[in-house]
């Protein structure tokens, strides 16, 4: 017998994926290079061990104490003021993502978002069939205010911007914001999965726009938060963006032990967070290190560089690899990206750079 057919769209895609590969310095996927201390490890264990008990049953189908959690901590961090009402769980802000098409995109209707960019929003468009439109990033690879006005002209029903921006670290402009949120009335979504690295004095779109009606911000606990092993992400919106998404999640998306575990690790948030001004102090020297060996490098709001540019990026990462760094191939024509690990790893990146590029 031959297979099933798979759906027309779907024939000769690849899934998405960065390599994991087994080597001793892994830069490659913007994770926090620092494991939790042994007094969060106790914590998740007793919270895991505590609903273990209830395993029989269906977790909180709407996780209203993980999202109570979710935002006092938005409200200290961003200095926003939001309510569990504003906020919306799932498995990664991946599948935020996902809710939040499935429920505003859909066929006959559009997102768009300025390149270079995350390149997963093709991919949810893809599998809500929202059709995926780009507006270029200029030369430093800015949101300008005449990229917004060419991206509202395309008439989307979705606007994403990411700021800092993956993979070139870019930072949104609070007046580009501003013209966006006034001109455009559709959704907008700010996808902050590094907002906490941001530069002190910065301010959050969720302070400026948090609970907003049509200004939704999404954040995860993978980066900063240092659990990307958990798969927790969330929104900042407004009630009813929050009741739309209820309606398209599938039933008991969040199981009771990542909801323990991310009340865990929310107990934890000061300990947790300590390590981000010596990332934010790491990826300056870095950057610091790079200009000074001749390469370009596009400033950065996130715990990674884009650095380059290179006649052959394959070759560098591929020598890099055979030094037992991992980076990322990815980003326009030319450029490689690194995340920023602890300061041994990073030095163990410098070392190999310069044998590698000489
Ligand atoms: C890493 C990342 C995310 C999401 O991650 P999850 O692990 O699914 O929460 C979202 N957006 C951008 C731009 C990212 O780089």
């Amino acid at each position: 017998m031959t297979s099933p057919r798979v759906r027309d769209d779907l024939v000769g895609q690849h899934a998405y994926g960065a390599p994991q590969l087994d080597v001793p310095v892994r830069l490659n996927v913007n994770e926090n290079p620092f494991a939790p201390s042994a007094a969060l490890v106790e914590t998740i264990a007793r919270e895991v061990s505590n609903v273990a008990r209830e395993l029989n049953r269906y977790p909180d189908r709407d996780a209203v104490a993980l999202r109570t959690a979710l935002a006092d901590y938005v409200t200290e961090e961003s200095g926003g003021s939001v309510s569990v009402d504003n906020i919306w769980a799932a498995n990664g802000s991946n599948e935020v993502m996902h809710h939040l098409l499935a429920a505003y995109g859909g066929p006959g209707r559009t997102l768009v978002t300025f390149v270079p960019t995350y390149s997963m929003y093709e991919e949810y468009c893809r599998e809500t069939f929202t059709q995926f439109k780009t507006v270029p990033r200029d030369e430093t690879f800015a949101v300008t205010i005449e990229a917004i006005d060419q991206a509202i002209a395309l008439n989307p029903d979705i606007v994403v911007v990411c700021s800092p921006n993956n993979p070139t670290g870019t930072v949104l402009e609070p007046e580009v914001l501003n013209h966006l949120v006034s001109q455009f009335s559709g959704l907008i979504i700010v996808d902050e999965a590094y907002g906490e690295f941001r530069a002190p004095g910065t301010p959050s779109a969720v302070a400026t726009y948090g609970g907003h009606s049509h200004v939704v911000v999404t954040r995860t606990m993978s980066k900063a938060f240092s659990c990307a092993g958990l798969r927790l992400g969330y929104a900042i919106a407004h009630p009813d963006v929050v009741a739309a998404c209820k309606l398209v999640r599938l039933p008991y998306h969040l199981s009771a032990v990542s909801q323990a575990v991310a009340r865990a690790a929310l107990e934890h948030s000061q300990e947790l967070l300590s390590q981000v001004d010596l990332l934010r102090e790491e990826r300056d020297q870095l950057a610091q290190w790079l200009l000074e060996h001749n390469y370009s490098v596009a400033p950065s709001g996130a715990n990674f560089l884009l650095f380059g540019k290179f006649s052959d990026r394959h070759q560098i990462w591929q020598g890099l690899l055979d030094h037992g760094v991992l980076i990322r191939e990815t980003g326009p024509e030319g450029w490689l990206r690194v995340s920023i690990g602890t300061p041994q790893e990073n030095e163990i990146f410098r070392t190999a750079l310069i044998s590698v590029d000489k």
